[in-house]
C-alpha cells in the first residue's frame, strides 16, 4: 500500500520579528488553527534565536501543538566560538528542529557542504532534528543540472549519518531562484527534484529510510499554491519564508488539506 508520511509545514521567519512580535504571531497563528488542523499537519515555527525563549513560553503556556526550532546551529558543541549558538542551548529551550544549510547561510556565510554535514551531525548530537536544505541556483537550473547538483548536496550533507538519524531528518528542497522572488517552481519542477532525492535515499539507504523521510518544497509557497505542490507524491511539506510572517496567511497554508 501507499506509504503515509505526515505533512510538515514549517515557517522560517528569517531575521524578522522581535520577541514581543514573536509571541503575538504564535498566538494569532493558534487562533487561526484548530486542534484538528494541527493534528493533520505538523506545524513548526522557526524564529530567530532571540525569540526562542518567548516562543517556548507562548507554546507551553497555551499547550499548543506547534513545534519550533532554530534557523542555524554551530557545528561546535561549546567553547570559545564568539557569537555561536550550540545545539544543546537550542534543545534546552524545548526546540526540536533546526534549519541546516539554508541557501542564505550557504551564500552569505560561506557554508559549504562539509560545514552543512557537520551541522547535521551537531543537530543530532544535541537531540535536534535537522531541516536540511538543498537547492540549485538559477544558472544551474538554466543549464538543466538541478538534479545532479542537488543530489551532490544530498550525498555530502548526509555523509556519515546513522540509519536512525536518516529516518528522522527532514529535507527541504528549495530552488534558490524561487526563494523570496514570487517565482514558485511548478509542482512538476518540485516533484522532479524531490522524487530524485527520494530515489537517491532508496539507492543508498533502502526503503526503510526513503519511505519515511519527509521532503519539503520551499520557495514562494503561499496559500494559493500549496495544495497543488502538496499533491505531488514526493512532496511531504513546505518550508515557508515570507508567507510565514503573516499569521492568517501561514494558517491558511497549514489548512491546505
Ligand atoms: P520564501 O522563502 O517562502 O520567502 O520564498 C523560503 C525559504 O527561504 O525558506
Amino acid at each position: 500500500g501507499a506509504v503515509t508520511r505526515k505533512p510538515i509545514i514549517a515557517g522560517n521567519w528569517k531575521m524578522n520579528l522581535n520577541h514581543f512580535e514573536a509571541i503575538l504571531l504564535v498566538r494569532k497563528l493558534a487562533a487561526n488553527l484548530t486542534a484538528e488542523h494541527l493534528a493533520a499537519v505538523e506545524t513548526v515555527v522557526l524564529p530567530p534565536f532571540t525569540d526562542l525563549r518567548s516562543v517556548e513560553g507562548a507554546i507551553k503556556d497555551d499547550k499548543l501543538n506547534i513545534g519550533y526550532g532554530a534557523q542555524d546551529i554551530s557545528k561546535f558543541a561549546s567553547g570559545a566560538y564568539t557569537g555561536e549558538i550550540s545545539g544543546s542551548m537550542i534543545a534546552k529551550l524545548g526546540a526540536t528542529y533546526v534549519v541546516v544549510g539554508h541557501s542564505e547561510r550557504r551564500e552569505y556565510h560561506a557554508e559549504d557542504d562539509a560545514t552543512v554535514n557537520a551541522k547535521n551531525k551537531a543537530a543530532f548530537e544535541a537531540g535536534l532534528t535537522p531541516i536540511f536544505c538543498v537547492g540549485e541556483g538559477l544558472a544551474i537550473r538554466e543549464a538543466g543540472n538541478q538534479v545532479e547538483h542537488v543530489l551532490a548536496q544530498i550525498d555530502a550533507g548526509l555523509d556519515g549519518l546513522k540509519t536512525e538519524q536518516l529516518k528522522q531528518i527532514v529535507i527541504a528542497y528549495e530552488p534558490v531562484w524561487a526563494i523570496g522572488t514570487g517565482k514558485t517552481a511548478t509542482p512538476e519542477d518540485a516533484q522532479e527534484v524531490c522524487g530524485a532525492i527520494r530515489g537517491r535515499l532508496t539507492e543508498k539507504f533502502g526503503t526503510e529510510v526513503s519511505d519515511v523521510v519527509r521532503i519539503q518544497y520551499g520557495g514562494s509557497v503561499k496559500a494559493n499554491n500549496i495544495a497543488q505542490i502538496m499533491a505531488k507524491p514526493d512532496v511531504d511539506g513546505a518550508l515557508v519564508g515570507g508567507a510565514a510572517l503573516d499569521a492568517e496567511g501561514f494558517a491558511a497554508i497549514v489548512r491546505f488539506p
